[in-house]
C-alpha cells in the first residue's frame, strides 16, 4: 500500500472534535486485496484492540463468511475499511453513534484506487449501502439485501452483524438459507 496514504490517514484529525477519544483509524488493507468489507465504524472493543471487527459482531461476520480469523485478517485477501475509521462513541442506550460522515468521502476513493485486484465489495449495514448504492437502494435495508442479485457482481449488501440485528435475522430466515451460501461461494471463487 502507499505509505504516504497510510501516513495521511493515521495523521487525520478532520472530525476529531466530535470523537470521544483522539483519532485512531482502525483499518486493515493491502493493495492485493480482492474483497473490500465496508462496515460502519469500529466499536469500543475494536478501537481498544486497534483491530477491525475484533468483537462479537466480527465473530458473527466471520461465521457468515465461513472464514477463520487468520483468513479474515489476511490483508491481501480482505480490505477492512469502515465508513468511519475512528470509534464514534456510544449513546446512552449502549448503541454506537453513526460513523462520522466526513470520513468515507475523504478516504474511500483513494483506498479503492489502490486495490487493483478488487472484485467484490461487501456493504455491511445501511451506511455503506447508502453511500455506494445511493438511489439504487430499495425502500428498506431488508428489501435491498433481499435484492442482492441486482448489485452483483461488484457489490453485495448485507445487514450489520451486530447483536441489535439478531431479531432481524430470526424474522428473515431467507438471509441464512439463500444469501449466505451465495456470499460464501463468492468469497471462495477466484
Ligand atoms: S473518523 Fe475518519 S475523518 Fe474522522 S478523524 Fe478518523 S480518519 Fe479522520
Amino acid at each position: 500500500m502507499s505509505k504516504l496514504l497510510l501516513k495521511q490517514i493515521h495523521a487525520c484529525t478532520v472530525c476529531s472534535e466530535y470523537l470521544p477519544n483522539p483519532p485512531r483509524p482502525t483499518i486493515n488493507f493491502h493493495p492485493d486485496a480482492e474483497i473490500m468489507i465496508i462496515g460502519q465504524a469500529p466499536g469500543r472493543l475494536a478501537h481498544v484492540n486497534h483491530k477491525p471487527w475484533s468483537d462479537p459482531s466480527g465473530n458473527r461476520l466471520r461465521s457468515w463468511l465461513n472464514v477463520t480469523p487468520e483468513e479474515f485478517y489476511d490483508a491481501r485477501r480482505f480490505a477492512l475499511i469502515p465508513m468511519g475509521f475512528c470509534y464514534p462513541g456510544t449513546d446512552i442506550k449502549g448503541g454506537d453513534f453513526p460513523p462520522r460522515s466526513e470520513c468515507a468521502p475523504l478516504w474511500h476513493a483513494k483506498i479503492r484506487k489502490q486495490l487493483k485486484n478488487l472484485r467484490l465489495t461487501l456493504l455491511v449495514g445501511q451506511y455503506s449501502q447508502k453511500f455506494y448504492l445511493g438511489n439504487k437502494r430499495k425502500a428498506s435495508m431488508t428489501e435491498t439485501v433481499n435484492s442482492y442479485r441486482d448489485y452483483l457482481p461488484n457489490f453485495l449488501p448485507l445487514p450489520h452483524p451486530s447483536w441489535r440485528n439478531t431479531v432481524w435475522l430470526k424474522k428473515h430466515p431467507w438471509f441464512e438459507s439463500e444469501v449466505l451460501p451465495v456470499l460464501r461461494q463468492l468469497i471462495r471463487s477466484n
